[in-house]
């Protein structure tokens, strides 16, 4: 076996078998202990901008949960960068567990009202940051820009074997905008939405995919139905869905993205949507680290 099927996990189940579908998961999860799956991708090219321009320090946002915010703090930690976490909202003592792992990785956290917070990407307070942090190179909240497309092309560069269709769950739609380019018209692609309001978010991927190789493709389609009443919500279906996945399985997902794209796919199995022989291959994007807080939060098994 060559590495590159390595990271490809076949699932076995009744219900794919009934309907003569192949699923993998490619476990991008696995790529890093805490710089997890789909951040890597979107911070490799970043980073190497950030030294060519002479910066020592990486300054981005995220909410407290925020598995960019993890992934920014140990990159700096392993790349001998600073880094400094722009937080929405108050400070909560103690910290929780995605905002401790970051102040331990030596990232340095302020706090911005939610007010303030909604105009960081503004030019005005932009301004204000680089005067304040000459050395910072800035990474948008989610670190999707440009690079992190060119980044996201890879996630399919190793897949050796046919296949129909590739599932990734998207936030801001970096990560599947650069599946979708690294594709150039191959295979379908399908995402979903772990928010409300996926009509802006199609226009998004579309501008990222146009941005980074000036092309458009016809050959994908957002599925917007599987959010569970929006971003970081959840319903008691998607939990059990989750633990049966990792009894079955022995692979986590977690609640935000992957266990939503998962229970999607499911889903779509059930209705007939892919075809008898269709291959799909499911990116699981990590994001565990957010995982044990949330369990211990809400008093579950996960
Ligand atoms: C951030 C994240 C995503 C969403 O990536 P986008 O590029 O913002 O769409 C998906 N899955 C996991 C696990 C993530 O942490």
């Amino acid at each position: 076996m060559t590495p590159a099927s390595a990271s490809l996990q076949l699932i076995s189940e009744p219900l794919l078998q009934e309907k003569a579908l192949t699923l993998y998961l490619k476990r991008e999860d696995l790529l890093h202990p805490y710089i997890s799956g789909n951040k890597w991708r979107k911070l490799k090219y970043n980073l190497a901008e950030a030294k060519n321009q002479g910066k020592d320090t990486l300054l981005t946002f995220g909410g407290a949960y925020s598995n960019h915010i993890a992934a920014v703090s140990a990159t700096g930690q392993e790349f001998n960068f600073k880094t400094i976490g722009f937080i929405r909202g108050e400070p909560h003592v103690p910290l929780n567990s995605t905002l401790q792992f970051a102040q331990n990785c030596g990232m340095q956290l302020h706090y911005l009202d939610r007010t303030t917070y909604r105009q960081k990407q503004e030019p005005d307070f932009q301004e204000q940051l680089i005067s304040k942090y000459p050395h910072a190179y800035l990474l948008p909240e989610g670190g999707t820009n440009v690079l992190a497309v060119k980044g996201c092309t890879e996630i399919i560069h190793d897949i050796n074997i046919p296949v129909d269709y590739i599932c990734c769950a998207a936030g801001t739609g970096g990560t599947l905008a650069g599946i979708i380019a690294g594709l150039q018209g191959k295979a379908q692609v399908l995402g979903f939405s772990a928010l409300k309001g996926g009509k802006f978010l199609e226009a998004d991927i579309a501008a990222l995919v146009k941005e980074y190789n000036g092309q458009e493709y016809d050959n994908w389609q957002l599925q917007t139905d599987y959010h569970f009443g929006g971003y970081a919500k959840v319903k008691p279906e998607l939990i059990a869905f989750m633990q049966a996945f990792k009894e079955n399985h022995h692979i986590p997902l977690e609640t935000i993205y992957t266990g939503k794209m998962m229970y999607g796919i499911y889903d779509l199995i059930r209705q007939d949507f892919f075809k008898a022989g269709n291959t799909i291959i499911a990116i699981h994007t990590g994001g565990l680290q957010g995982l044990a807080g949330f369990a211990e939060r809400f008093g579950l098994a996960l």
